[in-house]
Parts: structure tokens; sequence; C-alpha cells
């Protein structure tokens, strides 16, 4: 692993701790929930529908992604990490991020899909998918995430074919009428 700055880094001391916390976007004294109103009517907030959705899962495109595939999934009803989602929605959670994996992979040329979940930003529930490109192993475990921060943005082009590739795979894999 590499990180993507060249040497000498200077190490850091953390800083003093901030308690209490400034509130997330979508928790009480934070931001109104954007998640929220976007998945109730994409057309309303001027956003582009989502790539793929089912009655508790809603698979998102990112902005001004770097890699191929990126792409975040987020649930349908606004609840905030893992320990408070409803036992059905926990219960699928496993099934459709493999079946978003499989779809990112099938894009080629990635060696691993890997899955974040920070929650750091919103308190909608959502987790990342960060493909890491075949033979990229500067960018293995934690240091994908920093690469994908300062590697160039792709083309739209690039970028849009990808996701649709993405949500052509989900849309096969549903199940059928
Ligand atoms: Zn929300």
């Amino acid at each position: 692993m590499t990180l993507p700055y060249a040497e000498p880094l200077t190490k850091l001391a953390p800083g003093p701790r901030v308690i209490p916390e400034p509130p997330r976007v979508g928790e009480p004294g934070g931001d109104p929930c954007g998640l929220c109103a976007w998945i109730s009517d994409p057309a309303a907030s001027g956003h582009e529908p989502p790539l793929w959705q089912n009655e508790d899962w809603v698979l998102c495109r990112a902005t001004g992604i770097t890699i191929p595939g990126i792409v975040w999934l987020t649930t349908r009803e606004h609840h905030d990490s893992f320990a408070d989602l409803p036992d059905r929605v926990a219960a699928s959670y496993g099934g459709v991020v493999a079946r978003i994996e499989r779809a990112i992979l099938a894009l080629g040329d990635i060696a691993r899909v890997h899955v974040y979940r920070w929650g750091d930003g919103s308190a909608h529930f959502h987790v990342w998918f960060y493909p890491r490109p075949l033979g990229m192993l500067e960018a293995r475990r934690e240091m994908l995430a920093l690469w994908a921060d300062l590697m160039p943005e792709l083309p739209k082009e690039v970028a849009v074919e990808a996701e649709q590739k993405i949500a052509a795979a989900m849309r096969a894999g549903d199940p059928q009428p």
C-alpha cells in the first residue's frame, strides 16, 4: 500500500475531542435530509433518478468520480446505521450488496470491490462501492479512497457508460413479473 503523496509526510497528533459533535445532515439540529427529499421525488429536487431501486434500496450515481463503477447504495427510508435498520431491510442487505458487487465486477479489469460505510456526513444510511482497478496495488485496502480522491475526474461519458452497465445488470437480476 502506498499513500498518494510524496514523502516526507509529517505525523500529526490527534486534536482535542469535539463533544458534543456537530449534528450531521438529517439528524436533529442538522440540515434537513436531502436524500429523503430526492428519493420521494427525484424530479422535484432537480437531480437524476437513481440507477436502480426496489422496495427497500436505492442505488445511486456519484458525481465527479475518478474510477468507473463508483456508486453508492442507500435505504429508501430514513434509517441511520445497521443498528437501526428494520429486520426486513437488514436481511436483504447482503443479497443486494452481492448483486451490486457482481454488476461492478462485470465491468472488467477490477481486482476487488471495496464496500465502505462511514456515515459521518449524512445520517441517512448509505454505503459506498469503490472498485479497485486490477493491478493498482498501491490502492489496496484503505488507500483506495485516498487515491480515488486525488485521481483525475473521469470523462462524463466513461462514468455514464459504467453506470448504465451496472443499472442494466441490476434490472436484469430483478424478479420478473
Ligand atoms: Zn433521510
